[in-house]
C-alpha cells in the first residue's frame, strides 16, 4: 500500500491517504486538498507530493 500523510505535505492536518497505487494516492490527495484545505493541486505540487508517498 502507498501511504501519504497530509502533514508531510505541509498542512497542519492529521489526514492520511492510503491507496494501492501512486496515481490513486495523488487523486485522493488532490481531492482532499481541494475539499478540506481549499487548495488546488498543481502539477508541480503533485510531483512534490509524489516524493512524500511512503510504501507501507
Ligand atoms: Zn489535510
Amino acid at each position: 500500500m502507498k501511504t501519504l500523510k497530509c502533514s508531510d505535505v505541509g498542512f497542519d492536518c492529521a489526514a492520511v491517504v492510503t491507496a494501492e497505487t501512486v496515481e490513486e494516492v495523488l487523486a485522493q490527495a488532490a481531492a482532499h486538498a481541494q475539499k478540506v484545505h481549499g487548495v488546488p493541486v498543481t502539477p508541480e505540487m503533485a510531483e512534490e507530493i509524489a516524493e512524500k508517498i511512503q510504501e507501507k
